[in-house]
């Protein structure tokens, strides 16, 4: 793999480095409030309905498919010789409207439904330190 062909790396930030430390560890991890339990995705520092602190905690990783597309045209660098893939927004099941982004792994495009169930799997990502949360298609 060329330097050219490496996927765009993560750059942490106060809010979501705790999310990129889970994931080198193995957990999938979503921001949550310590007062009201709310989960927080995109990641806040304070709670967005009330106001207090927020951390990381682990999550089940289960969730079902809520949007996809299917890209075909590769824009970027890394997955160009994996085309078509699947990017698809993840609804967890800790939290109705509690969504991530992701990349679906070994599928079918045309096998891929909204509502199907799915699992994460972390993923090293090539060319730095980073895992990434990717989900495969699940039977619960
Ligand atoms: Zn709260």
């Amino acid at each position: 793999m060329t330097t050219t062909s490496l996927p765009p790396q993560p750059k942490p930030n106060l809010d979501t480095e705790g999310f990129w430390q889970a994931t080198k560890s193995g957990q999938l991890s979503i921001c949550r409030c310590q007062e009201c339990q709310l989960w927080l995705q995109p990641p806040l520092e304070r709670c967005r309905q009330c106001g207090a602190t927020t951390r990381f905690e682990a999550v089940s990783g289960k969730g079902s498919i809520y949007s996809f597309v299917v890209v075909r045209h590769g824009a970027v660098p890394g997955y160009l010789d994996t085309l078509p893939y699947v990017v698809a927004i993840i609804e967890l099941d800790e939290q109705v409207g509690l969504r991530l982004p992701t990349r679906l792994l070994d599928v079918a495009p045309e096998t891929v439904e909204i509502g199907q169930r799915v699992a994460v799997q972390l993923v090293d990502l090539p060319g730095g330190e980073f895992r990434v949360a990717c989900f495969r298609q699940a039977s619960d």
